[in-house]
This record gives C-alpha cells, structure tokens and sequence, in this order.
C-alpha cells in the first residue's frame, strides 16, 4: 500500500513550497487510502531551531494536513545511519577519504582554470592500508564517501516528468556520506539519511520539489547499494514569482504563519495551494475540500512548468470561504484578530453583538484582517470623519434632522429594526425632508462617513453599545 512523507528540516517556518509538496503528499496518500508520514529532518544542528519544528507542526495542524505516523526525528535515529554506513564501508562500497579542505580548493581551481565543472577526483578511492595509516598517522581527519562510477546510467520514470537520465559523471564524483568525526562515523549527511529513513519507512513514492532531481539521482544509487527496492518518484514544479523566479523570502511573505496572520483562513489556502501545478479534471471547478481534491488526485494532472503565485486568486479562493462560512465559526476566526488590533470586546461587545456584527460585514470580507479597519467604529468612542461624511454633516437642515432623530430616539425605550425605521419615516414628516437627507445625515453622523454596511444593522449594534445617542449629540 500507498506510503508517502513531507520531510521538512526546521530551520525556519512551515515554507509555502514545503506546505504545497505537503499538500500533494497527503492527497496522493488519501486517493490510494495510504499513509501520510511526517519526519523533521533535524540532522543540520546548527542551523535547526526547536522553535522551527514547533512552527511546521503546527502549520501542518492549522492547514488540515494531518499526518498518519510521525513526526519522527532524524537526531533520534543516528544509529541507524552509522550501521549503514558501515554496511556500505564493510562491502566497499565506501570508503574513507583523507584529501583535506586546502587539497579540494586547489582542486577545483585547476578545474575552473581548465573551465571543467567542479568534482572530487575520486584521489582516496583505492588508498592501501599503508596509505591510510599514514594519512592517520599525520593527524589527518576523514570523510567516507560513496564510490559513484562514472559510466553508470541512473534513469527513472518520474510521476510528473516522465523519463528521467542522467550518468554517473555528471554527479560529481564520489559522494560524502558522513562527515569525519573522532571515534570513526561522524555526521551522515542529507542525501544519505533521507534513503535510509525512506527504505526503514517503506516509503512507496517519493514526492518533493524539483530541486531535489539531482539528489534523486545520487539517491537511487545508495538505494541500490543498500539492496533495497526503489521507490517511484514525483518531482513536483516550484513555486514562481511574479517575475517567474523561484519564490523566496525576498518576495515577502512565503511561510504558512505569514499567511495565517495576513488573515487567509486555512481552508482557502489549502485549496489555493492544490492548484498551485496541479487541476482537477474539470477544470473550471476552483472550490474544494482536500477530502474532495483527494479524490481526482493524480499526477497525470500535475503541471510540468513552475506554479506562477497569483494573489488575486488567493484572495478571490478566500473570500469564498470565508462567505459561505457559518457566522459562529466566521466569529470565532475574528476574534483573535480584533484582539491583536488592542479592540475591546467587553462593555456590551459580548458574543451575540459580535455575532451581529460578523453577519454585518461577513460579505464584504476578502481576508480576515480586513474585519479590522471595517469594525473599527464600532469598537472606539468616537467617529472618524471622512471629507464626506464631514460634508453631509454640515449641509442645510442637517443638525436639525438629526436633533429630531436624537429626541425620538430619547422616547424609544429598544430600539429594533422597526422602530429605527419608524423614527425615520417619522422625522421624514415632521422635518419636511427626504428620506434620502435623513440616511445620508444618520450615517455621517454614527459612522462619520456615507457608505459603509447596513445602516439600520448598524445603528442597532451601535444602540446596544450606547454609541448612537452619543455620536447624534456630537453631530449637532
Ligand atoms: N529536508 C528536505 C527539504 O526540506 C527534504 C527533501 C525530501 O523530501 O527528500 O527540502
């Protein structure tokens, strides 16, 4: 059965791109009913941070990513990368390499000057044990590498793009496979540790960024070595800028926390990012859970080309959700960002108000943090007066429309939708006004501006809160 991982290293937040080859993991995993697993590849100490994992986590939690088994850590399994490497010293298959940093720079100028491409030239592959001991004997610390042939070809048929080959020479030379270190094995590296963990976790398809297709080459190679079958593999396009550049942090925002606190909600970024290289079969349907993504999930559809990262459809996917969404779990996604705004949501502002406001601007939202500028009337003392709601406050028949309105207001106990709209008939006759004077003249004074949300729903929200009498004084 089916058995796929994402493969994260924690040093920095939940990336966009590891987010989105998470995605296609888990739905792939999904649309076969397999398993989805998690391994934090912490092997780099010094560049990797708990503070990191605990964002990718997380993000993974946030984004409905769930994982089957996992996380496993990788600095939790040094044993198991020693013993291979010993397996692989023991059938020479590696070996110990003493060529020294000062040795490889010198190296690779030759070749520059020569305008060859950099590589190790293989110089320790056969050293006697009289060599060894006399490199060990000068204090001389090692590598081992993995003795890779240079006429060896290395082909796969990749899920996304086809027909992959590539030749021994064009890997570089013999690979490292651990650093040196006193007592013997020291740190095994990436492309090691990664086919390790991959044969001890039986994983089927291997399913990352095309950045990785060269390591897919050395890596079939270590699978071969170790006598383990090899798994399909699935080279999935980057993530493009507008410029059509590989998306990076100089581009802003690229981690899942990012987005989170720019106000996307989590299902819409999720479905955004499905179709980042991949659509479904119909092609003009853009809405959809991962549930049913999973379903239409196969690579076939998956896109060669590089993902161009396209925010009006991201925002335009967003404001979907957050539209259709029930107004108890929109308030609930609110919440924390009126919060962090420093709003108050006490003094009346109590989860039935809040409730009503939600419904009030709900449709107008395209990310959650626009609730923020649109709600702030509602949550500080006084108005902000727009040029225009400054205005309308001080044309003709204004002040007296509105002390007309403040004195039926004085005489109505609870106000409702229907008394409001009383009041105003009410004044339209009294005052000899148009009805269009009287709105115009209410909304510039409680909101301090022309347009805006419903105004009756929001004289209502404002009465409950006790603003609306104290905004129509200062408007006289
Ligand atoms: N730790 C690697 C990365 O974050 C994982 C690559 C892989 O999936 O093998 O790019």
């Amino acid at each position: 059965s089916v058995r796929v991982r994402i493969a994260p290293s924690p040093t920095g937040n939940l990336h966009i791109g590891t987010a989105r080859t998470a995605v296609f993991n888990y739905l792939f995993a999904r649309h076969h009913d397999g398993k989805f697993i998690l391994r934090i590849e912490d092997t780099d100490l010094e560049r990797s941070r708990p503070e990191y994992t605990d964002n990718i986590l997380s993000g993974l939690r946030w984004l409905g990513l769930n994982w089957d088994e996992g996380p496993f850590f990788q600095s939790q399994r040094l044993h198991l990368y020693r013993e291979a490497v010993q397996k692989l010293l023991d059938q020479g298959l590696a070996y110990r390499c003493y060529t020294t940093s000062e040795e490889l720079d010198a190296l690779r100028e030759a070749q520059k000057a020569r305008n060859e491409a950099p590589r190790y030239d293989n110089r320790h592959r056969n050293l006697t044990p009289e060599q060894r001991a006399a490199f060990e004997a000068e204090g001389r610390s090692s590598v081992i590498r993995f003795k890779i042939e240079d006429g060896r070809e290395i082909g796969w048929n990749d899920l996304v793009r086809g027909q992959m080959s590539w030749r021994g020479s064009d890997l570089g030379g013999d690979m490292v496979i651990a650093r040196a270190s006193a007592d013997g094995i020291g740190q095994p590296l990436y492309n090691f540790v990664v086919v390790v963990d991959d044969i001890d976790m039986q994983i089927t398809h291997v399913i990352r960024g095309e950045d990785h297709i060269a390591n897919t080459a050395k890596q079939i190679l270590l699978y071969e070595a170790l006598g383990a079958k090899i798994p399909e593999f699935s080279h999935t396009p980057l993530i493009l800028n507008q410029e059509g550049r590989k998306l990076s942090k100089r581009d802003g925002v690229t981690s899942i926390s990012d987005f989170q606190k720019m106000g996307f909600t989590a299902e819409g970024l999720v479905n955004y990012m499905t179709l980042l290289g991949w659509s479904a079969p119909d092609s003009t349907q853009e809405i959809f859970t991962l549930e049913s993504a999973a379903k239409d999930f196969t690579f076939e559809r998956v896109n060669k080309a590089g993902a161009k990262f396209d925010w009006d459809k991201l925002d335009w996917i967003n404001s979907q959700y957050i539209h259709n969404m029930p107004v108890v779990q929109l308030t609930d996604l609110l919440i924390p960002f009126w919060q962090e705004a420093g709003y108050s949501l006490t003094d009346g502002r109590e989860r039935s108000w809040l409730e009503q406001l939600v419904s009030l601007i709900a449709a107008s939202l395209t990310r959650l943090v626009d609730a923020v500028p649109m709600t702030k009337l509602f949550f500080t003392e006084g108005v902000e007066l727009s040029e225009e709601g400054a205005t309308q406050l001080q044309q003709e028949g204004v002040k007296a429309t509105l002390q007309a309105i403040l004195t039926a207001l004085e005489n109505q106990p609870q106000l409702s939708a229907d008394t409001a709209q009383d009041i105003i008939k009410q004044v339209v006759k009294e005052q000899k006004v148009k009805k269009g004077l009287v709105m115009r003249s209410l909304r510039a004074a409680l909101t301090g501006d022309v347009h805006g949300p419903d105004l009756i729903q929001s004289w209502l929200l404002l009465n409950q809160i006790s603003l609306d009498k104290q905004r129509l004084n200062q408007a006289i």
